[in-house]
C-alpha cells in the first residue's frame, strides 16, 4: 500500500483535530491531503449534492488515495455512511472514521468503516497509518477499533497528551488542501475567512450533561483531562496562521472557558499585544471570571466575551445540566464588562422539555435586568449520543433513540433557536420575550409589559412577528458594525444572507 492519505473533514473548515493530525502525518513523511467537504452554516446545513459526492470520489481517485479518514460529529453520521459506501464501491481505499461520533459510538461506526480512531488521534493515526502501509497487524494500537472474525475489537485508550506544546502547528495554508462546496477548489477554505478560531487548551474543567465532554471524561477516566498550551506556543501558531491567511481581522479563542492561571495571562497579554495585536474574543463561565485577568486581557485586545448562562433556573442548571449557576456572579460580571466597554454575548438554551414556564419567565426578567447592550445566542437544546443528558432523557421517556443526533439531525435546521420550529404557544411566547431582551432600542418597561400580557400568551403570533422584525433591525446594525470593522466579506455574507440563517442575536 502507498502512503497517500486523505483526511476528509465533514462540514467543518476549522476542524482543529484533522489539522493537527495532518500536520503530524506530514512531519512523519506521509503524503497527506486535507479535504474540507462542505462547511457548517447555522440552521441551514444541506445534504451533499450528487455532484459534490462525485467530486469527492474523483478527487480521491485522482490523488490515488489508499487511506481515507473521515472526521465528523454525530449529525453527519448518515452522510459519512453514504460517502463511505461510495468509497467502498469505487475505490479500494481503507476507510478510517475519527471525531466525536466514532469515539462515542465505535461499534455502530464499525458497521460502515474499516477502522475507528477514538479520542485524541495524533499518535494513534501515525501508528495506524504505518501499520496499514506495512500491512502489519492493528492489534495493540491504542485508541483504534477494527473488526476481526465478524467481531468489533476496541483497543484500550492511550493516555491523553499531557504536554500539548509537543504537537506541531496546525496544518494551515493551501498546500495539499481542497475545499468542496458546489465545486472543487484547491485551496484552504480558511483563506476566505476573516476570523481565525484557535484553541489554547484541550478538554474542559466542567462536565455539563449535554456536552460531549461528559462522555470523554468517562472514557478517559483520568486526571489531567483539561490541559493548557503555553502562551508562547499559542501565539506562535497564530502568527504562523496569519502568515498563511493575511485577511484575518480577528481571533476567536474557541476554548469553552478561557480561565487560565494568572501567570499564563500575564505572559500571554504582552506577547499577544506585541506580536499579534488583533482584536480577540473569548468564552467564559462568568462564575469563574476573574476581573484582574480580564483587565489584562482587555489591554491585550480583548473585545468580546461570550458567557454561558444557559438557563435562569438553579434546578434546571444543577439537576438537568450539571452546571453550577450563579445569577449574582453573572450580574456582577455584566456590570464589570460594561465598565470595561467589553462587548458581551450570552448563551441561552431553550426547548428543554423539563424546563418550567416560571423558570423561563425568571430568565427573561434576569436578562432584562442586565446592562445593555448585549447580544444573545439562543440555542435549541440538542441531544448528542451517550451524553448524560441523552441517557437521562431516554430513561425519562422524553426522547426515543432515533431522536438522538446521529440517527436524527435536528442541528441541520435548528441548532441555534429558530422561530419556525414547531412549539407550543406558551413556549413561543416566552422565547419571543427572551429574544426581545437583547434589543436595546426597545424600552425595558415595554418588554416587561408584554411579558404580563395574557392575550399574547394565548395568541403569540403578533409577538412572533414583532420579535422577528426587531431581530432584523438588530442584524442590520450588526452587519453595519462588522462591515466597518472589515469583518464581512462575500463568504461571511453568504453564511447569513438567507432567511433561515437570520439567527436571533
Ligand atoms: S463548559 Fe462548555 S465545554 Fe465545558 S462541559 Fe460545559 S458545555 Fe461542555
Amino acid at each position: 500500500m502507498s502512503s497517500n492519505i486523505a483526511l476528509v473533514s465533514l462540514y467543518g473548515v476549522e476542524n482543529n483535530g484533522v489539522r493537527s493530525i495532518a500536520s503530524i502525518l506530514k512531519a512523519r513523511g506521509f503524503n497527506t491531503h486535507l479535504i474540507f467537504f462542505k462547511r457548517w452554516v447555522n440552521n441551514d446545513i444541506r445534504y451533499p449534492t450528487v455532484k459534490e459526492k462525485e467530486i469527492l470520489l474523483s478527487l480521491l481517485k485522482e490523488l490515488d488515495i489508499e487511506i481515507v479518514g473521515f472526521s465528523f460529529t454525530s449529525p453527519f453520521f448518515k452522510i459519512a455512511r453514504e460517502l463511505t459506501e461510495g468509497v467502498k464501491k469505487y475505490l479500494s481505499a481503507k476507510v478510517v472514521w475519527g471525531g466525536m461520533h466514532a469515539t462515542v459510538r465505535p461499534e455502530e461506526s464499525l458497521r460502515s468503516c474499516d477502522v475507528v480512531c477514538r479520542g485524541e488521534g495524533e499518535d494513534a493515526m501515525v501508528e495506524l497509518v504505518r501499520a496499514l502501509v506495512d500491512g502489519s497487524s492493528l492489534k495493540g494500537i491504542k485508541n483504534i477499533g477494527y473488526r476481526q472474525n465478524g467481531k468489533s475489537i476496541l483497543e484500550e485508550m492511550r493516555p491523553l497528551i499531557s504536554d500539548l506544546d509537543t504537537l506541531p502547528h496546525q496544518d494551515y495554508g493551501s498546500d495539499h488542501k481542497y475545499f468542496i462546496e458546489g465545486d472543487l477548489k484547491a485551496v484552504d477554505p480558511l483563506s476566505y475567512a476573516r476570523e481565525l478560531r484557535v484553541f489554547a487548551s484541550r478538554g474542559c474543567p466542567y462536565n455539563c450533561s449535554y456536552c460531549y465532554n461528559s462522555v470523554l471524561r468517562r472514557l478517559y477516566k483520568s486526571e489531567g483531562y483539561y490541559r493548557i498550551r503555553s502562551p508562547a506556543k499559542v501565539i506562535s501558531e497564530i502568527r504562523y496562521a496569519l502568515g498563511q491567511f493575511p485577511n484575518i481581522r480577528k481571533i476567536k479563542f474557541d476554548d469553552d472557558t478561557f480561565v487560565f492561571p494568572k501567570e499564563w495571562i500575564r505572559l500571554f497579554k504582552d506577547a499577544y499585544k506585541s506580536s499579534v495585536n488583533l482584536p480577540f474574543e473569548i468564552m467564559l463561565k462568568s462564575e469563574s471570571a476573574d476581573q484582574e485577568s480580564l483587565k489584562e486581557l482587555r489591554f491585550a485586545g480583548l473585545k468580546r466575551v461570550q458567557v454561558g448562562i444557559q438557563t435562569g433556573s438553579y434546578q434546571e442548571s444543577g439537576e438537568f445540566y450539571n452546571r453550577e449557576l450563579s445569577l449574582e456572579k453573572i450580574a456582577s460580571f455584566a456590570r464589570f464588562a460594561k465598565e470595561q466597554k467589553l462587548e458581551v454575548v450570552y448563551d441561552v438554551i431553550l426547548d428543554n422539555p423539563l424546563a418550567k414556564y416560571e423558570d423561563q419567565e425568571a430568565l427573561a426578567l434576569f436578562l432584562l435586568s442586565l446592562p445593555r447592550p448585549f447580544d444573545l445566542f439562543l440555542y435549541s437544546l440538542t441531544v448528542f449520543p451517550e451524553t448524560r443528558l441523552c441517557e437521562d432523557f431516554i430513561k425519562r421517556g422524553l426522547i426515543k433513540p432515533e431522536e438522538v443526533e446521529g440517527e436524527a439531525n435536528k442541528s441541520f435546521y435548528q441548532f441555534r433557536f429558530s422561530f419556525s420550529y414547531p412549539r407550543s404557544k406558551q413556549e413561543l411566547f416566552i422565547a419571543c420575550i427572551i429574544s426581545l431582551t437583547s434589543k436595546s432600542f426597545i424600552p425595558r418597561a415595554l418588554i416587561a409589559g408584554l411579558l404580563k400580557t395574557d392575550f399574547l400568551k394565548k395568541h403569540p403570533f403578533p409577538l412572533k412577528w414583532f420579535a422577528i422584525l426587531c431581530n432584523q433591525i438588530k442584524l442590520l446594525h450588526i452587519l453595519a458594525v462588522m462591515t466597518l470593522r472589515q469583518e464581512v466579506n462575500f463568504w461571511k455574507f453568504r453564511e447569513y444572507g438567507a432567511p433561515k440563517r437570520f439567527l436571533i442575536q
